[in-house]
């Protein structure tokens, strides 16, 4: 980054080397001159010198007698695992240089980042969308889905339903600085067929005959008709 640091040239006085900075002849080196008004006496800045006691005769070549010179220098940032966009991270004494040679400040590093095309994000959790047939579904299945360190395995139940959230225990982000991590949440979305052969489709009829004649929709069948015959519905 673009940075201001202390003029090598001058070590930070302004001045030419080989000269001194030299003290103010307007304030004598006090950085104020007093001015009478009335009964006050009000202290101004010198403006000779700005306020800072000296006068550079012979400014410094390098910095024109700033005593600070812009550079761009690559700093190295250490990312914690587990960061998240807007996470400030300070890097002391990289930031601008303290005025006449003081101590510098710290670098804020603000970070952005950028979204996952696997995993969908929410805090530490993540969410991951994995699609399966719907006889998968029905059956139950198991599959692998990428973990952030790996492929984990993963049973899913007979008879889910789509948009089903299954929880991986730990297996998200890592808090920034913390061993615990965040789950991974796999959001288990049933495909329906949008073609299908005669063959197949034969065979969901089939299904659909055997689903209505099963015997609980019977019995709730004859209780529906039952509660309108007695005037209960
Ligand atoms: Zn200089
Ligand atoms: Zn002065």
């Amino acid at each position: 980054l673009p940075k201001h640091v202390t003029c090598p040239n001058c070590s930070g006085s302004g001045a030419a080397p080989g000269s001194q900075p030299e003290t103010c002849p307007q304030c004598h080196g006090t950085g104020q001159v007093r001015h009478s008004q009335g009964f006050f006496q009000i202290a101004m800045p010198c403006s000779t010198c700005q306020g800072t006691g000296q006068v550079i005769k012979k400014p410094c070549p390098r910095c024109k007698g700033q005593g600070i010179v812009e550079e761009r220098r690559e700093i190295v940032v250490r990312v914690p695992a587990g960061v998240d966009t807007g996470t400030r991270l300070r890097v002391r004494g990289e930031g601008e240089p303290g005025e006449h040679g003081g101590p510098p400040g710290d670098l804020y590093v603000v970070l952005h980042v950028e979204p996952s095309k696997k995993y969908e994000r929410q805090g530490q959790d993540l969410i991951y969308t994995c699609e399966i047939s719907f006889v998968q579904a029905a059956l139950g299945h198991r599959v692998e889905v990428p973990g952030l360190k790996g492929p984990l395995p993963l049973d899913i139940p007979k008879g889910i339903q789509s948009g089903t959230l299954l929880r991986l225990k730990g297996e998200g982000m890592p808090y920034p600085g913390r061993s615990n991590r965040g789950d991974l949440l796999v959001e288990v979305k049933v495909l329906t067929p949008t073609r299908v052969s005669d063959k197949q489709a034969e065979l969901l009829r089939e299904f659909e005959r055997l689903e209505s004649e099963s015997p609980l929709d019977k019995v709730k069948n004859l209780g529906k008709k039952l509660s309108k015959k007695m005037g209960l519905d």
